[in-house]
């Protein structure tokens, strides 16, 4: 992960929202600071027969418009200020897609890669012991993140209902199926920013049928990215990289086929397909739309006035530095901020909820359809902002975002 601190990169954001809305300093003040954090040390017996401690949080970042809700990332780099920038994201996120929600975030410092199943599950239910008192499906609803998975989600309910000492489906999302996890979930990030792409790509009168793509990372939402912008508008995918490296290929590239490989080899730059290419150069690369889908701060100052994409699609979390945000907008270049370009993740999540809470579950197109509409009405809400304000579209979707949450708070009197 970079050196760039992610969380004063946050607290630079909020200054300038605070700035544009004018609020008052104690209400920016509130909105600076985590609500709650949980330091964790985690025991866990390794298949070696020792014994060891992994470092893991739990952000609950504001809960003032309703239980807080984010994923845990199971990550070597993780420290307790990207998980309070993530937890943060996730407020300006739940609250821009009007969701009832507040915002939080985990992480466990690990490398799973490098973990048995065995030793994934025990750090799980570990995990879930610790943050028991602290979770639950009115308090904060944890998900997957990087690393993290459907089965991950499986343990931490199962622990968490045995010590409940009742079944608890509603505490965490991004269940699999057989465990209440809801239709739709598995690529819901992706989809999402797909309807956000398909929107601007509307507005800034782009063919998406003619449309090159270049997806930076291919995990979940980087692999869909790639298979569903073929799928839903005939776009061409001509590079894919992950964290060890990757393809361009100008006549285009199979997501399946990349995903494939990177099941068998752990990377997707072992394709015989095209060309090698750096996950620094995949960034620069001529085409319509750039989809960064990995970690933060992958475009700075160093790289930013080098993008050529029309549109900077942002699946991942906080790709773009504030200083990144100021070159691409002065080059006009579209960008889809983060917060609101990945929402579909936690909004199926929502959906989850919801349906837990009814044990009534819908179906896939009840899903997508409820989705789109979501994703298509918060990006217009941004666009609009975005042109009413003369800001970019980041501070856009921060002003719609924040504004709900000062309103929520206001209301309930913290400010
Ligand atoms: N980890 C995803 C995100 O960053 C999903 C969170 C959730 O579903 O709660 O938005």
């Amino acid at each position: 992960m970079s050196q760039i601190n992610p969380f004063e990169i946050v607290r630079r954001q909020v200054d300038k929202c605070s700035r544009i809305l004018k609020l008052d300093q104690d209400v920016t003040d509130v909105l600076k600071s985590p609500m709650r954090e949980l330091h964790l040390s985690l025991p866990v017996h390794m298949d070696n027969g020792k014994v060891k401690v992994f470092q893991a949080y739990r952000v609950q970042y504001n809960d003032a418009k309703g239980p807080t809700k984010g994923g845990i990332r199971f990550h070597p780099d993780e420290t307790i200020d990207t998980v309070r920038a993530l937890a943060a994201w996730m407020t300006w996120k739940c609250s821009l897609m009007d969701l009832p929600l507040g915002g939080g975030k985990g992480g466990v410092i690990c490398n799973p890669k490098e973990m048995s199943e065995g030793e994934l599950e025990r750090l799980s239910r570990s995990y879930a012991r610790a943050v028991y008192q602290f979770i639950g499906p009115e308090r904060d609803v944890p998900a997957p993140d990087v690393y993290t998975t459907p089965q991950i989600m499986a343990w931490i309910m199962d622990e968490y209902s045995a010590m409940a000492g009742k079944s608890q489906f509603g505490v965490i999302t991004g269940k699999p199926l057989a465990l209440g996890g809801s239709k739709g979930r598995g690529d819901a990030t992706a989809k999402g920013g797909m309807y956000c792409i398909r929107e601007a790509a509307k507005l800034l009168k782009i063919d998406l049928s003619k449309a090159t793509i270049a997806v930076q990372g291919y995990g979940n939402a980087g692999y869909y990215a790639a298979k569903l912008a073929k799928e839903m508008f005939g776009s061409k995918i001509i590079a894919v990289c992950d964290s060890q490296g990757g393809c361009y290929c100008k006549t285009g590239i199979d997501a399946e086929e990349a995903q494939k490989i990177k099941t068998k080899t752990t990377s997707v730059c072992n394709m015989k397909t095209g060309d090698k290419i750096s996950s620094e150069e995949i960034l620069e690369l001529d085409v319509d739309i750039l989809i960064p889908s990995a970690m933060e701060n992958v475009i700075t100052e160093k790289n930013a006035a080098n993008i050529k994409a029309k549109i900077v699609a942002e699946l991942a979390n906080g790709p773009c530095t504030p200083e990144a945000d100021d070159i691409l907008y002065k080059k006009g270049i579209h960008v889809i901020p983060d917060f609101l370009c990945n929402a579909g993740g936690v909004t199926v999540s929502y959906f989850e909820m919801v349906q837990n809470f009814n044990m009534y579950y819908w179906t896939e197109k009840e899903v997508y359809e409820r989705l789109d509409a979501k994703m298509t009405t918060a990006y217009h809400d941004v666009y609009n902002t975005h042109k009413d304000y003369k800001i970019n579209m980041r501070q856009a979707a921060y002003v719609r975002a924040v504004e709900r949450v000062v309103e929520a708070m206001k209301l309930r009197g913290w400010v």
